[in-house]
């Protein structure tokens, strides 16, 4: 008989500790526990992935409805409701989070409603009271989003506030320029929202391949989100709160100042920018990037050390430096996708509870930004490729046929960067409607080293836009 309470202790029950209690208790046989203080399913099932495309669904409906028009049907776009949607969703995500209770409790896998700390290397204590000890504890706690560090900031929400809005505002000022920023600068400019972004940056989605930011950028800018680039903001007030006089002069001349309460209230708030204009917005959302969840959990107490984003360092095992504790998905701040936290979490459990030691493979990991039109990514950027080796950089831009018989400007960018030593495509990069779903059929081929010759005696599925990718003959440039 075991020493411990249990085999296996996760802490987190958001989708990759999830899985790996289910793996390691329905398929390695192990004594698992999970404790989660929220809601089952974590960021991605509650406050993410999920209800993001939910809403980028929703959002789509009323372009469509003046795009049916051009192809003969007589409809008019209605207004949106977003009480009505925001009801459905919330049952969706009580659904889903039953459906990840049933799963744990189908794999016998005992849960705790509560927060857990770590004491030592093997034991947990519970908000409940109850102290539990486990051979093996892995953190799955994930990350939280962050405003900056400014003067009112609690004024401005942050992503998981979206879903709980109670009405959809008229106009919203998001900060940021990331996955989170975009998404939703174009999901509430697709629900009618009046949306301005300012992005400190010179372009927007840093790391993304140069022309695939352009090309989504100018998109966005065609939905009528007011796009800044180089801006940010620098004084928000509730604008009840601010002397009036003392807005009124030049925008360049203004300070602000008689702010006479920075208490939360209700009302529009008042922004200044860096390029100096002064706005009022009914909602800033602050998608200013994420932080792992690792603050008030006893981690650096029982000797796990952190980095200097907080995030819990590991090994290619996902073990941190107290060998009995794992870690995986945001909290580790590797790559902060759901299906890798998946992956960890499986190979987590392959290395412990099947003694078959699996290094989580991070490389050529395909993903997606939900933007309208969507950008999916495979594999390194014309910028990365061209400082690692010779390339020929294959690219096609052009209006796809059901939107440009609806006589719309969308444009879609197929890109492929190629090795000229080995002709290895070593990146695909497409900005499409669907290219998510398009990036990982994509990301299989450029995942199993498929060169651009591979591509090329592929037949093209005609008529359809990702045909192109298949059909692009001479390289538009070298670099
Ligand atoms: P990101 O780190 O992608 O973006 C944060 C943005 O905020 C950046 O543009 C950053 O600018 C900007 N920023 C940071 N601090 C400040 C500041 N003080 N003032 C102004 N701007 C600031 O974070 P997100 O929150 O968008 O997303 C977090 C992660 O979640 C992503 O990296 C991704 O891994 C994951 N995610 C994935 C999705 C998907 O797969 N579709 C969807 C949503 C999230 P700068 O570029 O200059 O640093």
């Amino acid at each position: 008989m075991s020493a411990f309470d249990y085999d296996l202790f996760v802490i987190g029950g958001g989708s990759g500790g999830v899985r790996a209690a289910r793996v390691a208790a329905g398929e390695a046989g192990a004594k698992v526990a999970l404790a989660e203080e929220d809601r089952y399913g974590g960021t991605c099932v509650i406050r993410g992935c999920v209800p993001k495309k939910l809403m980028v669904f929703a959002s789509g409906y009323g372009a469509m409805a003046d795009e049916a028009t051009a192809y003969g049907w007589d409809i008019t776009a209605g207004a949106f409701d977003w009480s009505k949607f925001s009801g459905r969703l919330n049952s969706e995500l009580d659904r889903l989070e039953g459906v990840y209770r049933k799963l744990l409790a189908g794999s016998g896998v005992t849960t705790y409603d509560a927060r857990a700390r770590l004491v030592d290397a093997h034991t947990v204590a519970l908000s409940t009271g109850e102290t539990v000890t486990a051979k093996h504890i892995l953190v799955a706690t994930g990350g939280r989003p962050v405003r900056p560090d400014m003067p009112n900031a609690h004024l401005g929400i942050v992503s998981d506030d979206i879903f709980h809005l109670e009405t959809l505002p008229k106009s919203i000022l998001i900060i940021g320029g990331g996955y989170i920023a975009c998404e939703f600068a174009c999901i509430l400019a697709g629900l009618g929202v009046q949306v301005t972004q300012y992005y400190r940056g010179a372009q927007i989605l840093r790391g993304f391949d140069e022309e695939a930011r352009g090309l989504i950028a100018e998109s966005m800018r065609d939905l009528g989100i007011k796009l800044h680039t180089g801006t940010n903001i620098v004084e928000m007030h509730r604008a009840a709160d601010v002397d009036d006089d003392l807005m009124s002069g030049p925008a360049e001349d203004v300070q602000f100042g008689g702010a006479t309460s920075e208490a939360p209230g209700t009302g529009p708030i008042r922004v200044k920018a860096t390029h100096g204009a002064i706005e009022d917005f009914d909602v800033v959302l602050f998608a200013t990037g994420r932080t792992p969840n690792t603050a008030d959990m006893g981690l650096e107490g029982v000797g796990v050390t952190l980095g200097r984003a907080g995030q819990i360092e590991v090994d290619a095992y996902s073990q941190t430096k107290v060998p009995s504790i794992y870690a995986i998905g945001d909290v580790t701040d590797r790559v902060n996708l759901t299906p890798v936290a998946i992956r960890e979490g499986m190979a987590f459990v392959e290395t412990v509870f099947h003694g078959n030691p699996t290094p989580v493979d991070h490389a050529l990991i395909p993903s997606a930004v939900f933007t309208q039109p969507e950008l999916g990514t495979v594999g390194l950027t014309e910028e990365q490729a061209r400082d690692q080796e010779p390339i020929e950089v294959y690219c096609t831009s052009f209006r796809p046929m059901q939107t440009a018989f609806a006589e719309k400007p969308n444009r879609v960018l197929m890109k492929l960067i190629v090795s000229q030593k080995n002709r290895t495509v070593l990146g695909c990069h497409i900005v499409a409607p669907n290219a998510g779903e398009m990036i990982q059929l994509a990301g299989i081929a450029v995942k199993m080293g498929a060169t651009k010759e591979d591509f090329d005696r592929t037949v093209a599925v005609h008529p359809t836009m990702s045909e192109e990718i298949v059909t692009m003959r001479k390289p538009m440039r070298t670099a």
